[in-house]
C-alpha cells in the first residue's frame, strides 16, 4: 500500500534517519529490494550531477553490467526505472504545486511502511 506524505515529513523522515546530507542517505529499490545510496551510484559511474535525479527513484542497477530484469524473481540490483510505465515505488512524496506526487523507494532503515503497519497494529 501506498504511503503519500508530504515533501517536508519526508525531508524531515530522512534527514532523521540520515542527517542533512542526501549522500548518506539509503534506500531499497521497490522492484527488487537492493539497498543503495549515493555512493553506489557513485561507483556505477553516475555522474555526482545527476545523482539527486535518479537516488530512491531508480534501481542503481540500471547503470551496472547485465542487471537481472526488473519484474523477474532474484537478487537484485535491477534494472527498474521509477519514470516508466509501472509505477510500484512505495512512497508517494507530495510536492506542493505539482500535480503528481514523485514516487521513490522507502529507506532501507526503518523503512516509513514498516512504522506505518506498527502505527495501525499498536
Ligand atoms: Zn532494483
Amino acid at each position: 500500500m501506498a504511503i503519500v506524505i508530504s515533501h517536508a515529513d519526508w525531508l524531515a523522515a530522512a534527514q532523521e534517519r540520515y542527517g542533512k546530507h542526501a549522500k548518506d542517505w539509503r534506500f531499497v529499490c521497490a522492484a527488487c529490494g537492493h539497498p543503495q545510496s549515493a555512493k553506489d551510484f557513485a561507483d556505477a559511474g553516475v555522474d555526482p550531477k545527476k545523482i539527486p535525479d535518479t537516488l530512491g527513484i531508480s534501481c542503481v542497477g540500471r547503470w551496472l553490467p547485465a542487471p537481472r530484469d526488473a519484474f523477474d524473481k532474484g537478487p537484485g540490483p535491477c534494472n527498474y526505472a521509477g519514470y516508466g510505465l509501472f509505477r510500484i515505488s512505495p512512497i508517494h512524496v507530495v510536492i506542493e504545486g505539482q500535480d503528481e506526487p514523485v514516487y521513490v523507494f522507502d529507506f532501507a532503515d526503518r523503512p516509513l511502511a514498516a512504522q506505518r503497519a506498527e502505527a495501525v497494529t499498536a
